[in-house]
């Protein structure tokens, strides 16, 4: 048999990795820059019940946080055909027929094996979800909430600027489910707008059914239950360009949204005082391995956990420091300058 030469990054470089995904069955919203959804791949050892499949269109990457299974548009079609992407021989050949199908003028050779014009790629079956009510995870949002104000006392009083209300897309809401809070965007690992949190204005009306943050709950749509899990990604996560020398690790919003506005933008929160193995994966993935993370949690017991749980599953990996907090403070309470002293930088 007769083995094309291929250039494979040149057809990296050229494939179209949603016409790829469409190729093997996955159905891709036109304009998007994102997929997300089952995990398409035969070898997926888990259950098909959650998205935790996703696919960077733009820079033909995917990742199944189900199966573990990651790599570049050549390599999952390497997995789809069921082939071992580190068998060269087979997946040369993958990448021929990959190369005739979606750029067949790469070709250096061979003209007669050239795709016919005309030819189609046929429709594979997309795997059922297992699960008679599907349950999917952290969906991106249709929609953006809409009428924000930016100008709210409860932004400008704690010494935000407009400059960093608008990067984070903050704003007090006056109607529906995030009524008299401030909306706060939230985006997953690849930066896909997967919901709000809302912070409330004013303390004084914190109770159990008013809690201080209110996260997205669960909904029923279509015969599917959307749930949201914000120990699936870091707040401000998706904006580090990875793998940094040093990143920064906090509690909350507040902080981020400081620290950032101090010169300090490599800096993602948990979104509470615990720490997820998946954050904790997504915190190395960001981090040079000789890179530092650094954690600044608030001065007080939660804050105490949330660095102890951090240590416990980073430090075997990375270099970390512990900032320490004065009891009752928190990173918002540090000046600009005290915070580049702790940070000794
Ligand atoms: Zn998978």
């Amino acid at each position: 048999m007769k083995t094309n030469w291929i250039d494979f990054k040149a057809l990296r470089a050229n494939l179209d990795f949603a016409a790829v995904l469409e190729h093997y069955g996955l159905t891709i919203k036109s304009k998007s820059k994102q997929h997300h959804g089952f995990c398409p791949l035969p070898n997926h050892n888990g259950k098909r019940n959650s998205p935790s499949f996703s696919a960077n269109l733009e820079r033909g990457i995917f990742q199944c946080f189900g199966c573990g299974a990651k790599g570049n548009a050549l390599e999952f079609a390497a997995l789809m055909e069921k082939i071992d992407p580190r068998d060269g021989a087979a997946l040369r050949e993958v990448a021929a027929k990959l190369q005739q199908r979606f750029c067949p003028d790469l070709r250096g050779d061979a003209p007669d094996t050239k795709a016919s014009p005309t030819a189609k790629p046929k429709p594979v079956k997309k795997p059922a979800p297992e699960s008679k009510l599907p349950v999917e995870v952290n969906v991106p949002l249709d929609f953006t909430l809409q009428g924000l104000d930016a100008s709210h006392p409860y932004l400008l009083n704690r010494g935000f600027t407009p400059e960093t209300i608008v990067r984070f897309g903050l704003g007090y809401c006056s109607r529906g489910m995030l009524k008299s809070r401030v909306a706060i965007p939230l985006h997953d690992a690849v930066g896909a707008l997967v919901g709000y949190a809302g912070r409330v204005v004013d303390d004084a009306t914190i109770t159990e059914d008013n809690p201080r943050y209110r996260f997205p709950g669960e909904r029923k749509r279509d015969g599917k239950l959307f749930e949201f899990r914000k120990t699936l990604f870091l707040y401000n996560g998706y904006r580090i360009k990875a793998p940094v020398d040093d990143l920064i690790v906090v509690e909350g919003f507040t902080s981020v949204w400081w620290l950032d506005q101090n010169g300090l933008p490599d800096v993602v929160a948990t979104m509470g005082a615990d720490c997820s193995e998946r954050q904790a994966e997504l915190i190395m993935s960001l981090v040079k391995p000789d890179g530092h993370v650094w954690i600044i949690p608030d001065g007080d017991a939660a804050g105490e956990r949330h660095a102890q749980t951090l240590l416990a599953r980073i430090s075997p990996h990375r270099f970390v420091r512990w900032v320490k907090m004065a009891e009752g403070k928190q990173p918002t309470d540090l000046s600009d300058k005290e915070l580049k002293l702790e940070l000794l930088l």
